[in-house]
Parts: C-alpha cells; structure tokens; sequence
C-alpha cells in the first residue's frame, strides 16, 4: 500500500531496537528499555500488516486469527512461569524461532507460482535460493539445539555431556554433507534432487542440533544458551532476507551479534574458549564424584538462624552470594530487608555476583533489583574477589558451583578453570542450602567441609527469615 511509510515505520523501529538493547544492559533503565522494544515491536506489527503488500483480504482473519492464539498462549505463559523456568521459556522460544526459519524457507521454496521469487533468474535466483538453504540450515540447528537446551535446563534430559566415540569425526562428516547437499541444491530448478538436498540437510540440521547440545556439559549450558540466543538472531536475519524484510534482517542481526556477544562474555566468564565449549566435553573428566568424596569428609558443623544472625551483627565486612537456591526460595526480598537491618547497624554489606550465577545470564540481578537492593553494593566477581580475604563473614545464599574451590585446586574437576568467588578466604562462612545437594554441574565442592565454613540448612527463604527475626 504505502512502502514508504512503512520504510519510515521500519527504521523507527530499528531505531527502538537499538534503544531497548541499549536500555537492557544496566538494571537501572531496563524497564525503559523494555518499552523500547515493546513499542517498537508493535510498530513493526502495523507496518508489516497495514502498510505492505503481502497481506490482503481473507490473510487478514488469517492472520488475527493466528495472532490471537499466539498472543493468548504468550501472555499466559509470561504470567505463569516463575523466574527460575524463565531460561527454559527462553530457550522454548528461541526453538520457535528456528522452526519458523525452517517453515519459511520451505514456504519461500515451494511457495505459489505468482510468487516474484519463482520468476528470478541467474545470480538473483542463486541469491535467494542461497538464503533459503542457509535460513533452513541454521533455523533446524536452533530449534533441535534449543529443544534440547530446554529438556536441559528442566532437568528432563541428564546435564552430563553425551560422548559419543569420534564426535568430531561425526560433526565434521554433518557438515561437509551439509555443503556437498548445498551445491546441489543452489540451482537445482525445483529438480527431484534439489528438493531432495534440502530435506536431507534439514534432517542432519535436525541431528546436528541435537548432537551439538548433547555434548555440552552442565557447567557449560550458560555458553549455550547464549550461543542459541544468537543463533536465534541469524535465523531471524536469514527469515528476513528470504521475505524480503529489511526490519527483520537488522532485528536478526541485532539479536545475532548480541547473543554472540554474551556467549564471548560467558565463555570469558567461564575461562573456556568457544569452540572448545561448542566441541563438547567437558564435565567429563574425571572430577570429584559428588557422593563418593561427599562420604570421605564431614561436613563443616550445622549452624542456626540466631547464631547466624549474631555472627553479622558483630561483623564490620559482609559480603552475601546469592546463587540458583535464592531463585528457587524467591528470598531476595528477605535478604534485602536483612541488608537494611545490618547497614542501619553499621555493618558494610556488600554483594558479590558470578557471572553465571543462577540459571540465565545477569539472573542474580535481575532478582536483587527487584528486591530493589541499592546497585552501588551489588559487585561483581573480579571486584569483590580480591576483598574476600579482609571480609568478616560471607553469606552464601543457595549458591554451590560458582563457590566451589575445585574448580582452582583440582585440575580434574569438571569446572576446573572456571573462576569461583573464593568465598572461603573470608573469616567464616555460611552456606545455606537445603540439604546435601551439589550443584548444576554435579560436582562435589570441598568449601561444605572447610575449617571456617558454617552450614545452614534449609530452603533459603525460612533461613534467611530467621535470621531477619532474630536480628
Ligand atoms: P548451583 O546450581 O550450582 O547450586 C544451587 C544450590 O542451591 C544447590 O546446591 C542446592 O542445594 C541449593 N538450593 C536449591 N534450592 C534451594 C532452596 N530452595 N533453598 C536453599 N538452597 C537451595 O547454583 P549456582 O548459582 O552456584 O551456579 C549456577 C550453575 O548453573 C553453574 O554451574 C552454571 O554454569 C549453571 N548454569 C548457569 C546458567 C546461566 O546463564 N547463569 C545457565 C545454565 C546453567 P540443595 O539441593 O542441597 O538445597
């Protein structure tokens, strides 16, 4: 209808993408980031919908039709989910986004004969025939990947990684078939051939997502799904460039290069190098069993909430750790009004935060903001970390993997290398968790029988509550 109209709806948006991404990197102006994206989302709906020319008449109860059903299963699910299933929605979501590349480049392929595409010819039709096989190829290695990232993350499928003998022989024979089937498939005409190049690479897509994420350990998953987050984005960007949609492709690309981004900050995080985590692997050496050394040594003495509660009374440094078991508890509340209590008392209390605490990238914050503990106290590892020596007490609050003094001192741990808060430096620490539980990566962490180490056992929210009563 008017496709100058929608250029200039098109480029706001842009515009507001950049906006949200920007507002989403400090928890201070995420909310107006947030509103960035929604309005620019909606945006890009109108100018899609009303202002192109690739919906007419009935497309249009197609389309409310589709869009209220989607609409409906998205809002439920946004008010249902709790924060800590928040990494498998995600991961659920970046799997839709895959298998919509796949359907459109299907759709795109074998679409009506009216269709412009159907009528390029030369460089113009390998172009786009290119897109589609790449839009396919990456959209199945996201949906499988992410499906498999989300049995993960809930704890359906095993977070160990699946070793299959001469995986990389097994990868690098998916991709050199996945070339071979591409020439065959660029300027095939529609032949038999083409179209059976495209279903074979669509099927070893399939498997190679599935194989690419099986074979990543549990300590590793923050990698992944951060890597699937930009996959996401580049099968957007491949959608984009197979329908044509210019705000599509920047959106695509947006998400891509951002996800590849965080991926680079996890694997920093993480001390591993990319496709040394995409390789698969780790978690598998050796390492410390969790229940066999877990019968060798005792376990630091239990301590109660009183006692606790005492301990940061008389202590001048404090520094609180919060990990996936203060998620699960939903005590970050709790833990702010504790803070109060003890800065009102003249204790410093500071916070330190991992990386890849909790289940999804900048979790931890997210909860702390919420609680609205201030962001000046709210440090990360490499900032905290060399403070643990001359704090008084570490609180560390359903945290295990991202404390565990293994991944320093045994180089046969499966998280060896990883940088841990080194918590254990501090004059005494209480670690409070439910039980004798380890961790996402399964390990065994020898801070639970240090000297200075102090338990205290139960769900996070009771403990913290009685220290908050007692104090
Ligand atoms: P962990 O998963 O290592 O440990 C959480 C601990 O919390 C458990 O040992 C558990 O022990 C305890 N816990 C669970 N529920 C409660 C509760 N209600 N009350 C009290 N304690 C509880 O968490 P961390 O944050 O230390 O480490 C994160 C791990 O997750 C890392 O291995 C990281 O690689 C991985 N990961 C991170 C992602 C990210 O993006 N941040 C994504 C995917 C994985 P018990 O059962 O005894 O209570």
């Amino acid at each position: 209808m008017n496709s100058g109209l929608q250029t200039a709806f098109y480029l706001i948006s842009a515009i507001l993408f950049i906006l949200a991404l920007g507002g989403l990197s400090h928890p201070e102006t995420a909310r107006r980031g947030n509103a960035y994206g929604i309005v620019g989302m909606l945006l890009a709906l109108v100018a899609t919908i009303f202002m192109g020319d690739q919906v007419h008449g009935g497309g249009y109860a197609w389309l409310s039709g589709a869009m209220i059903v989607g609409a409906a299963i998205g809002f439920f699910l946004a008010i249902k989910v709790r924060m800590t299933e928040m990494p498998e929605l995600v991961a659920m979501l970046h799997s839709f986004v895959g298998m919509a590349a796949v359907l459109v480049g299907y759709a795109g392929y074998f679409g009506p004969v009216d269709d412009p595409a159907h009528t390029l010819a030369g460089a113009a039709m390998i172009i786009h025939e290119t897109e589609i096989y790449l839009g396919v190829l990456i959209g199945a290695v996201t949906f499988t990947g992410s499906v498999i990232a989300f049995g993960k993350l809930r704890g359906i499928i095993t977070s160990k990684p699946l070793m299959l003998p001469a995986r990389h022989w097994l990868n690098l024979g998916l991709g050199v078939a996945c070339i071979v089937l591409g020439a065959q498939f660029v300027g095939g005409h529609h032949s038999t051939a083409a179209i059976t190049a495209l279903v074979l690479m669509t099927l070893i897509a399939f498997v190679f997502g599935v194989h690419m994420v099986m074979a990543i350990g549990g300590a590793d998953m923050p990698v992944v799904v951060s890597m699937l987050n930009s996959y996401s984005g580049w099968a957007a960007a491949a959608t984009g460039f197979m329908l044509n949609n210019d705000l599509l492709i920047v959106t695509g690309a947006l998400v891509g290069s951002s996800g590849a981004i965080l991926s680079y900050i996890m694997c920093r995080a993480m001390n591993r190098k990319f496709l040394a985590v995409i390789a698969g692997g780790f978690g598998t050496a050796g390492g410390t069993v969790a229940a066999a050394s877990g019968e060798q040594q005792e376990y630091a003495p239990a301590i109660a909430g009183d006692e606790v509660a005492e301990m940061l009374s008389n202590a001048k440094e404090v520094v609180i750790v919060p990990g996936y078991g203060m998620a699960v508890a939903q005590a970050q509340h709790t833990v702010n009004d504790i803070t109060r209590k003890l800065r009102a008392k003249g204790v410093t209390v500071r916070f330190g935060i991992h990386p890849v605490a909790g289940r999804m990238p900048g979790h931890m914050n997210v909860l702390l903001a919420e609680a609205r503990v201030p962001y000046d106290i709210v440090l990360e590892m490499d900032e905290i970390n060399e403070d643990l020596p001359h704090t008084d007490v570490v609180l560390v609050i359903g945290a295990n993997d991202i404390v565990n003094p293994s991944a320093l001192d045994d180089p046969h741990s499966p998280i060896a290398g990883m940088p841990v808060l080194e918590v254990w430096k501090a004059g005494a620490v209480v670690v409070m968790k439910r039980g004798k539980g380890v961790g996402y990566a399964g390990v065994d962490n020898p801070l639970f029988f240090k000297d200075n180490t102090r338990m205290l056992y139960g769900d996070a929210k009771a403990s913290v509550e009685a220290i908050l009563a007692s104090l």
